[in-house]
């Protein structure tokens, strides 16, 4: 799609392992994939199982003549938010490059990490044998992604960056420190004035993340976590405090703090049911009324 142009849809919504069954049909049971599609960029926040339906959906509309160009932003390397990577169409296909951000995990570089968890041990599929050319890239959090008109961004720290230009998109990134161990980043796409902030896998604070919320100020669409229910995070028998996740509160706290346009409730805890979910939209709505439980085929466009 040409000219400006900002659109999102949700391939994957649910938290830390895939699920199937009859009562997840509304919100589906795919872990997490995110498309953003701006100005003529394909974006793609985590490569988790929903992004074997996105391939699928990449492979049919664009014909075979036509490379394609796919930038991949990786939140972290956990299992849910890499695991669709083998299965992804688009990497068997001569015609395609694939272009990976993300942060270094533990001091590793990310080339050798996605190469290991694409290894014969894990993987029927390695990285060498994917047909399209894959770049890795580690980026940091005094990183900007710039696309000027080119399918490859340019990524330069912030004392480079020369500001938002017409027609350019923009990617910023802060590294939130609410996930065990690793951290993990979260992204804001930007693009004509309007911008998306992907906010996976990480834990609020009392009173809201302010870090986040100065990062996600105005945005056209906060995608934030939301696995449990504030009854599940702090219950006695089996507390969900520090493991690095989100309550739907939460959520709607830096929403609304941070005075975004839209809210939608992600990475959704893979025991919960859709009747469960959707009770957690209606209590996010009080808080703040904007607010979607996020759902596979969920779109938005700004
Ligand atoms: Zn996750
Ligand atoms: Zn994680």
């Amino acid at each position: 799609m040409a000219g400006n142009h900002l659109s999102v849809r949700f391939w994957g919504v649910r938290g830390s392992y895939p699920v199937p069954g009859e009562d997840i049909v509304k919100y589906g049971g795919n872990t997490s994939c995110v498309e953003i599609r701006a100005n003529d960029h394909t974006i793609i926040l985590d490569a988790g199982t929903g992004i074997v339906n996105l391939g699928h959906k990449l492979a049919e509309r664009t014909p075979a003549s036509k490379h394609l160009d796919l930038t991949i932003l990786l939140s972290h390397t956990h299992h849910d938010h890499i695991q669709g990577l083998p299965f992804f169409r688009p990497a068997f296909r001569p015609n395609c490059t694939l272009r990976f951000y993300g942060p270094k995990i533990l001091s590793k570089d990310l080339e050798p990490i996605l190469r290991n968890a694409m290894s014969p041990q894990y993987s029927p599929i390695e990285l060498e044998e994917l047909k399209s050319s894959v770049e890795i890239q580690n980026i940091n959090e005094n990183n900007i992604l710039v696309f000027s008109g080119e399918s490859e961004p340019t990524v330069v720290t912030q004392n480079e960056f020369d500001g938002v230009g017409r027609g350019k998109v923009i990617v910023r990134l802060l590294r939130s420190y609410g996930h065990p161990k690793v951290g993990v980043f979260i992204y804001k796409i930007e693009a004509n004035g309007k911008s998306v902030v992907y906010a996976s896998d990480t834990e609020g604070y009392v009173g809201g993340d302010a870090r986040l919320i100065d990062f996600a100020r105005n945005a056209s669409l906060l995608i934030h976590d939301a696995q449990y229910t504030p009854e599940e995070y702090l219950n006695k028998g089996f507390p969900k405090q520090g493991f690095g996740h989100s309550t739907y509160e939460m959520a709607a706290d830096v929403a609304k703090s941070a005075n975004v346009e839209h809210l939608v409730l992600f990475h959704h805890d893979p025991t919960h049911t859709d009747a469960q979910i959707a009770e957690m939209e209606v209590k996010t709505c009080e808080i703040f009324p904007n607010s979607k439980a996020g759902a596979e085929g969920l779109e938005f466009t700004f």
